[in-house]
């Protein structure tokens, strides 16, 4: 027997589920199969929920979208106006949002009820298609089989009833067994649901129960990737990853699995698969129990894009060992969800990241538990940071392999991205850190360069100056773009590209055969706008070259710097100016790991600087100075 999901994406149109229909179709053996919403409905309804409950009447335009996009949808697929059960779920739906916007309140029973709508129309619509194509299939409410407990919004999963009702389901199973994923029900039948993304879980408990040979997600992506591919284009696809690794990487939202889902799988054994719904001819990421694979050092970079930092810290804190207990006992009874942990020797504080929306709850805990040693000033108040991330990086090898933190640390750092918070778990088997959030896509995109082997770097550009010297490096650049991919790896993109009537920004890179005309059709140009521009793109290895003789332009390149973007010019200014002036350029190029260059200074870049360097590094001393000859100057 088979266990086979299907996610939102896969069952999100007529074309997708009749794709699942063949899916489904050409397996040999019995199939157990679980469903999610249609894609972006779970959303909605959360979203209807929320609008109802705040006295809005909006609420019911948005009901009647999602009645009528399954209305469609069915009707679509088999060809007939939907039946009495669709409409008793509707009806459900209708008096449900009623009752919110009546009341005025959205408990957390009320809105898992709301959410378990989408389960339960897109498994009815699904199994009714099927029937109606001939598939040999029946339809089981998940909600008589998987008992939780009465913890809505991520209910536990109460395993000994559970694995006895799917046992006793068994019996009724046929050739197409279909159970909705995500709801379930407490054992006086309530309806809860398993937390967002948890159809996942309800596969991978009926898979573990029912002790399938093989255990198979479909979703939109050809399988794991060493990196979210929406925020990493150049991510790899991973053939073979170990539950251990999955688990590491999905924990850290590699979303394409929901972390408790592996669970149930792992304890069996069960070998899972990862596989493309819309190109299913290819192979998919195997997941099993036993895998090494001692060439990787690292199997994936994941993160989680918004968590909150709370800070518990002070003198008072100092050996006393039972504040981290209080702490978390704090958390844990307001239900506060740990993803990371992180203690300074000292002992002076305790830091953990949580999800950025459980922060007010649990900061309302934590006062609670620690108020009165706050007003005595025994401790500091509680610290909350917002807007953070965390990027970690995953992989069993990294155990035995010195300096991968150094590694992380220092590419990151010369990327400007500050760090908050390390941690690294017992296993070794990951490195977390806290980030900003405005730096997580530049994080994710310079350590994945920097751990996987790619063919080149890539290299962005900020251009400002299109003069004569302007022209003459752009077009030395199209001249020698191929031979730097091919003999120095770099991948060199102009990003942002200005003179003082036009500017232009591309975040793929400006066509370089085309750069005069792109240029020529920009917007008005504006210094402002073009440095506000580059930093919000916050893009890894940029550099700003100016090729301007603008006083106004030098003067920007501390800021620049500090932002560890580089500054390679022609431009004089900066250099001659008053040597207090020159040595704050050096000093911040050194703090935050960005180059300031400017060779062609001196002797009209003749490598006069360079040369003078070398010496310098390998032990001689300038003594004397006699001229130095610009390229101005002859
Ligand atoms: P489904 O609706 O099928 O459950 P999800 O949206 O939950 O699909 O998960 C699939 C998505 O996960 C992909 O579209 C991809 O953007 C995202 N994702 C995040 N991290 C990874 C990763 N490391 N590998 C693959 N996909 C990932
Ligand atoms: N439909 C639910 C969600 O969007 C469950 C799932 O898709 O796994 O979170
Ligand atoms: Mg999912």
């Amino acid at each position: 027997m088979k266990v086979l999901k299907f996610g939102g994406t896969s069952v999100g149109s007529e074309e997708a589920i009749r794709q699942v229909a063949k899916i489904v179709q050409s397996q040999v053996e019995q199939v157990v199969l679980v469903t999610s919403a249609v894609g972006g409905v779970t959303d909605q309804l959360v979203q209807i929920g929320e609008v109802a409950a705040s006295g809005n009447r909006v609420y019911i335009s948005h009901f009647e979208t999602v009645k009528v996009q399954h209305e469609q949808l069915y009707y679509n697929l088999i060809e007939n106006k939907p039946d009495d059960k669709f409409y008793k779920i509707i009806e459900e739906f209708e008096d449900i949002c009623k009752g919110i916007f009546l009341l005025r309140e959205l408990t957390s029973r009320s809105s898992d009820y709301i959410l378990s709508i989408g389960e339960r129309l897109s498994s009815l619509i699904i199994s009714e298609f099927f029937q109606y194509e001939g598939i040999d299939i029946t339809l089981f409410d998940s909600r008589q089989y998987i008992v939780t407990d009465d913890h809505f919004g991520h209910a536990n999963v109460n395993f000994k009833e559970t694995t006895k009702r799917i046992i006793d389901a068994k019996s009724g199973f046929t050739k197409v067994s279909l159970f909705p994923g995500f709801i379930a029900s407490t054992s006086d039948n309530q309806t809860t649901t398993l937390g967002r993304g948890g159809s996942d879980y309800t596969a991978a408990i009926l898979a573990g129960v029912l002790e399938a040979d093989h255990f198979e997600v479909w979703t939109d992506v050809d399988g794991l990737m060493t990196a979210d591919p929406r925020m990493v284009k150049r991510a790899n696809f991973i053939e073979h990853v170990s539950y251990e690794e999955a688990l590491e990487l999905s924990h850290f939202g590699a979303k394409v699995i929901y972390p408790p889902s592996i669970q149930p799988a792992l304890e069996k054994g069960i070998p899972m698969t990862i596989k493309n719904t819309f190109k299913p001819e290819q192979k998919g990421t195997l997941i099993t129990k036993e895998w090494d694979d001692t060439k990787q050092l690292i199997r994936g970079i994941s993160s989680i894009k918004d968590i909150t930092l709370v800070t518990l810290s002070g003198s008072g804190m100092v050996g006393i060992p039972k504040f981290s207990y209080r702490f978390f006992r704090a958390l844990s009874s307001a239900k506060v969800n740990v993803i990371l942990i992180t203690q300074a020797s000292s002992e002076h504080s305790i830091s953990v990241g949580i999800d950025a929306k459980d922060d007010k709850v649990a900061l309302k805990a934590l006062n609670e538990e620690f108020g009165e040693l706050i007003e005595n000033h025994s401790i500091d108040p509680i610290l909350v940071e917002k807007n953070l991330s965390i990027i970690a990086l995953v992989g069993n090898n990294m155990r035995d392999q010195v300096g991968v933190s150094g590694q992380m640390f220092n590419v990151l750092g010369k990327n400007g991205v500050s760090i908050k918070a390390i941690s690294q778990g017992s296993s070794e088997r990951n490195i977390s850190a806290v980030i900003s959030r405005d730096d997580l896509s530049k994080a994710l995109n310079v350590l994945h360069e920097s751990f996987f082997l790619y063919s080149t770097k890539r290299i962005n550009l900020f251009i400002i100056g299109t003069g004569n010297v302007g022209k003459a490096f752009i077009n030395q650049l199209v001249k020698q773009f191929t031979f730097l991919k091919k003999n120095h790896q770099l991948n060199i993109k102009i990003i942002g590209m200005a003179n003082s009537r036009k500017m232009i920004f591309e975040e793929d890179g400006t066509p370089l055969s085309k750069w005069e005309s792109t240029l020529a059709n920009g917007a008005k140009f504006d210094k402002k706008d073009f440095m506000r521009h580059m930093y919000d793109m916050n893009l890894r290895n940029s550099i700003f070259i100016d090729i301007t003789a603008s006083e106004d332009v030098a003067a920007l390149y501390p800021e620049i710097l500090k932002k560890s973007i580089s500054v390679v010019t022609p431009n004089k200014i900066a250099a001659t100016g008053p040597q207090a002036d020159y040595l704050n350029l050096k000093s911040m190029s050194k703090k935050y790991g960005s180059r300031f260059l400017f060779e062609t200074n001196v002797c009209a870049g003749l490598p006069v600087l360079s040369t003078l360097n070398d010496l310098v590094r390998s032990g001689d001393q300038v003594h004397q100075i006699e001229a130095v000859l610009s390229g101005t100057l002859v």
